[in-house]
């Protein structure tokens, strides 16, 4: 097996921005149509000013192909900004109409590149302690882990209006909980110039 990286052409294209997308592996390997729908639908989602910044710093997404890195999941880097898919993710269900796993390495890169958490950490201890006392379903575990969490279901659920359940514990994303956990992430430096997104927070069921 060959995990030699390709260029597609074009790019992806989303909110009037392209973003590069790279596949491993073989010309069989090269993702497919419906594939580059869910991620450019996906890439629609996100709060534009992230993406932006993600094409700025000249962020690109790779998609693996069978037996190439990572075997599950996904990765993310900062420096180079980039987010990777494996080729098993698209298995999930979760990512049949957004690319959950996507959102959630993506919600790494903004933690990472805005020092959200840090940020929290440090002017609201109180909503930081609430925010990471989530659970969490993987192979890694921490803090961080828990931002990426809430940053995806936020932007699958919230701003994407797609059913998402936290294996986990559902409850952590839900109801009061939930809430207090979205208004959370606002407080970050990520959202800091993003204060309309505010009213993308309803009432929660
Ligand atoms: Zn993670």
């Amino acid at each position: 097996m060959s995990c030699v990286n390709n260029w597609r052409n074009p790019p992806l294209s989303a909110q009037g921005l392209t973003i590069p997308l790279q596949w491993a592996g073989n010309q069989q390997d090269r993702p497919t149509s419906a594939q580059i729908q869910i991620l450019e639908t996906t890439l629609g989602l996100l709060p534009f000013e992230h993406l932006q910044r993600f094409v700025q710093s000249n962020g690109y997404i790779r998609a693996s192909g069978p037996s190439c890195t990572p075997a599950s999941g996904g990765g993310y880097g900062t420096s180079p900004s980039y987010i990777r898919l494996s080729y098993e993710c698209w298995r999930d269900s979760f990512n049949f109409t957004y690319q959950y796993t996507f959102l959630h390495e993506f919600g790494h890169w903004v933690d990472e590149t805005y020092q959200a958490l840090n940020g929290l950490r440090q002017s609201a201890r109180a909503e930081y302690d609430f925010l990471v006392a989530a659970s969490h379903h993987g192979r890694t575990n921490g803090s961080n882990e828990r931002f990426a969490d809430c940053y995806a279901i936020f932007v699958f659920r919230y701003i994407g209006g797609a059913p998402y359940n936290h294996r986990p514990r559902a409850a952590d994303y839900r109801g009061a909980e939930g809430r207090r956990r979205f208004l959370a992430l606002f407080l970050t430096p990520a959202f800091a110039n993003l204060q309309p997104l505010q009213t993308r927070v309803p009432a929660v069921p």
